[in-house]
Parts: C-alpha cells; sequence; structure tokens
C-alpha cells in the first residue's frame, strides 16, 4: 500500500473495483452498498471519507461509536451506521438507539433483548443474522442447524430481518463459505448479504454481496 494514497483515494478505488466486479456478475454496483470499517479509526481519520461524501459506516462496538459518532452525526447527519460486531445483550438499547443495522443478531436471548429494546426506543433498525458459516469454535454466529429456528423468532419478536451475515473462516478459501451463504439467504427467501472484507470483497460481490464490510483497504491497517 503506497503511503501517499489518502483514504479518499482508496474510496475512489474501491469504488471502481466494486463496479467493475459488478459488471462482470451482470449486477448493477448499486445493489452493493460499502460500509466502511471505522473501527479503531479516529474522528480525524473518519472526516476525510465524509468529506468525500461517503455515508455509510460500519463500527465494532458500541461504546467506541456512541464517543465518536454522537459528534460527527451533528455534521454529517445524514450517515447511515451498521453494527458489526458481537453484541451482548445489556447494550442492545444503546445499540438500538444508534445504529441504523445491526449484523449480528445470533441468539434467542439477543433477539428478545433488541425485541424490548426497540420498543422502548422507538426506532427498528435493519437486522442481519449471523451465521457461523464455517462451524468455529468461539466465533459468532448462530449454527447453521439453528437458523430456521432463529429467523422464525425474531420475525414474531417483531425484528425486520433483512439478511444473512457472516465472517468466514480466516485461514481459508472464502467462496464456498459465501456461496453457503448466499444459499442459506435463498432458501429462507432474505435479500440482502452482508459479506466480504478487505481481502475477499472482490469475491464476496460475484456471489451475490449487497454489503461488503471493507476497513482496512480505506483506512490501512489497524493499529
Ligand atoms: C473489522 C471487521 C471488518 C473489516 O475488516 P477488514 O479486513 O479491515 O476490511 C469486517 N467485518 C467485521 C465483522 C469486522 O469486525
Amino acid at each position: 500500500m503506497t503511503e501517499a494514497l489518502t483514504a479518499a483515494d482508496r474510496l475512489t478505488a474501491i469504488r471502481q473495483t466494486i463496479a467493475h466486479n459488478a459488471r462482470i456478475a451482470g449486477r448493477d454496483a448499486k445493489s452493493v452498498s460499502l460500509i466502511a470499517i471505522s473501527k479503531t479509526v479516529s474522528a480525524d481519520g473518519i472526516v476525510p471519507l465524509l468529506e468525500a461524501g461517503h455515508r455509510v459506516f460500519g463500527e465494532n462496538r458500541v461504546q467506541e461509536a456512541q464517543a465518536k459518532w454522537s459528534a460527527l452525526r451533528e455534521r454529517y447527519p445524514d450517515v447511515v451506521l451498521h453494527l458489526v460486531g458481537q453484541l451482548q445483550s445489556n447494550k442492545a438499547a444503546d445499540a438500538v438507539a444508534l445504529f441504523d443495522a445491526i449484523h449480528s443478531v445470533d441468539r434467542s436471548s439477543l433477539v428478545q433483548a433488541i425485541s424490548k429494546a426497540m420498543a422502548t426506543v422507538g426506532k427498528r433498525p435493519d437486522c442481519f443474522i449471523q451465521v457461523n458459516i464455517g462451524e468455529e469454535d468461539q466465533k459468532g454466529g448462530c449454527a447453521i442447524a439453528d437458523l430456521p429456528a432463529l429467523l422464525t423468532e425474531a420475525r414474531e419478536a417483531g425484528l425486520p430481518i433483512v439478511g444473512l451475515m457472516a465472517v468466514p473462516p480466516a485461514d481459508l478459501e472464502a467462496a464456498p463459505y459465501f456461496a453457503l451463504l448466499a444459499k442459506l439467504a435463498k432458501d429462507y427467501d432474505l435479500a440482502r448479504l452482508s459479506m466480504g472484507m478487505s481481502g475477499d470483497y472482490e469475491t464476496a460481490i460475484m456471489l451475490g454481496a449487497t454489503e461488503v464490510r471493507v476497513g482496512t483497504a480505506l483506512f490501512g491497517a489497524r493499529g
């Protein structure tokens, strides 16, 4: 990565890559949303992207996001914020208040906490069910076998479930996992697919991603 490139330069390049891969896949580039993952990036590091016109961002921690985005949102009120990290039930109300989408709905207790929070806060963020697509120990996401029951429970609890999210195993080829997630979304009639990060978002777009979550390739390596 060249030192002289700014985050805005990288944004332009990534948008071009997204458009290129969407075209190859016979898709409209507008059907792929780029979520700029700004976790650990300071407000000063985020502003250049906002100035370049980007509005869709993702964070993985509720408290960090609250601290950074309450001020930034006053200057850029049309920002759209996604939560992509694991969520503790006791932070559900804060998450519902702050975020426009939650990608990490992965268990019954969290479904109930979000449902309650939506009623209290009076707001219903888009929800993705996170699937532990590689059946890895210690990884967030519901087991593939548990997906139908969790989906039913979430719908009954009034969560607006729009799609599925996954993070494939780190050291394996991602494509088969993306293809599997896409198949599951189709089976359960879910339109949106949150998959693909800096190293594999091009592949994810070819396999149907509607939201790619890109951090390092935009902001540089995290310290
Ligand atoms: C950090 C993170 C990303 C972005 O990863 P990069 O490799 O930096 O692009 C995407 N999704 C989730 C869930 C993350 O935690």
